[in-house]
């Protein structure tokens, strides 16, 4: 069946004369590398990245969110490896062996870097761990999760003293919720949407280095270089919808080459900025500290400490 398929060279050996087979070839950017060629060109994405949209400078301090998945250890990694002073950080959320193994994984990278990672336990920080927590408030487990994680990633990076927090993000996570996020005309969403938010109103400043690079790519340098990851996925998450706009984006980019890319980049560049200035408008109000825990809040308390108060009076939803 079929003729055998052929691998292709890599194109920076062949300029030398040399014949080396690749180790991936990326159809949008025509270019098969091999491997110490595409691990050369992965780093300089990254240094590209942060430099492009001034993410962070050498001297400051970088608290990385990892989850234990390719994409935030391959952060962590990398980032390390460009010489930047990135310190990574897990919430242990508590989801049975999901969330243990995310930990081994974090803790055996944090040996690889010579780094201890800072760990957060949502059982004592919070009162209980995620599938219990689920049961207090309305909204989906990912949801909550997702205010849970943001709550603390502000809080630990400021108790820290870390001004920047990077996250795992890659080109198919943000041009996939583009387009979904697009298709609903999610405003506050879009008002949002950008690679480096600043430092304002007591939050740190967020920044996702791994924007330019898909999933293949991270996939693929991680196993290169040997960075220890998990393949599973949360068993809470309701992921049906994520993967259906992952797969639509995929259809679009082998429809044409390209698209992922210019889709997500071009929103960046022509429409963003006009969203931007509707951000105060569209994203909400004022935020006061919360009475309790003092963090930054759209109410008197905040999401997370009237969590706890539901949780000792065992108001569930
Ligand atoms: P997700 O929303 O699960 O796709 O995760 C997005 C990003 O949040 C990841 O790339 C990580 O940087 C960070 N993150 C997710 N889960 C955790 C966790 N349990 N602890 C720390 N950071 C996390
Ligand atoms: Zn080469
Ligand atoms: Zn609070």
């Amino acid at each position: 069946m079929g003729r055998k398929f052929k691998k292709k060279l890599c194109q920076i050996c062949k300029q030398k004369g040399l014949r080396k087979e690749s180790v991936i070839y990326m159809k949008e950017h025509r270019l098969a590398l091999c491997k110490e060629h595409f691990i050369e060109w992965f780093e300089k994405r990254v240094k590209e990245t942060i430099k492009e949209f001034k993410m962070f400078s050498p001297s400051e301090k970088v608290l990385v969110a990892v989850s234990g998945g390719k994409d935030s250890q391959t952060l962590w990694y990398v980032l390390n490896k460009l010489g930047y002073n990135a310190d990574g950080f897990f919430i242990n959320l508590g989801i049975g062996d999901y969330s243990e193994e995310s930990l081994q994984k974090v803790k055996e990278l944090g040996k690889i870097l010579g780094k201890e990672p800072y760990i957060v336990d949502l059982k004592e920080k919070v009162g209980a761990p995620l599938p219990v927590l689920k049961n207090f408030v309305l909204g989906t487990a990912c949801s909550v999760c997702g205010r849970i994680k943001r709550y603390h990633f502000n809080k630990i990076a400021r108790e820290l003293g870390y001004r920047v927090v990077a996250t795992g993000h890659n080109l198919d996570d943000e041009s996939s919720s583009l387009l979904a996020n697009l298709i609903n005309w999610n405003l506050k969403y879009l008002a949002r949407k950008y690679p480096v938010l600043p430092e304002e109103k007591g939050f740190p400043r967020k920044v996702k280095p791994l924007v330019k690079l898909t999933e293949e790519q991270i996939k693929t340098y991680a196993d290169l270089v040997g960075v220890p990851y998990t393949n599973r996925s949360c068993p809470l998450g309701d992921t049906a919808n994520l993967h259906f706009y992952k797969h639509l984006m995929e259809e679009i980019e082998n429809h044409a080459r390209g698209t992922k890319y210019r889709f997500y980049f071009e929103f960046l560049k022509k429409v963003f900025p006009i969203f931007n200035t509707l951000k105060e408008e569209l994203v909400e109000g004022e935020l006061q500290k919360c009475k309790i825990c003092g963090e930054p809040s759209p109410s008197e308390i905040c999401f997370v400490c009237r969590l706890k108060e539901r949780l000792q009076k065992k108001e569930t939803h």
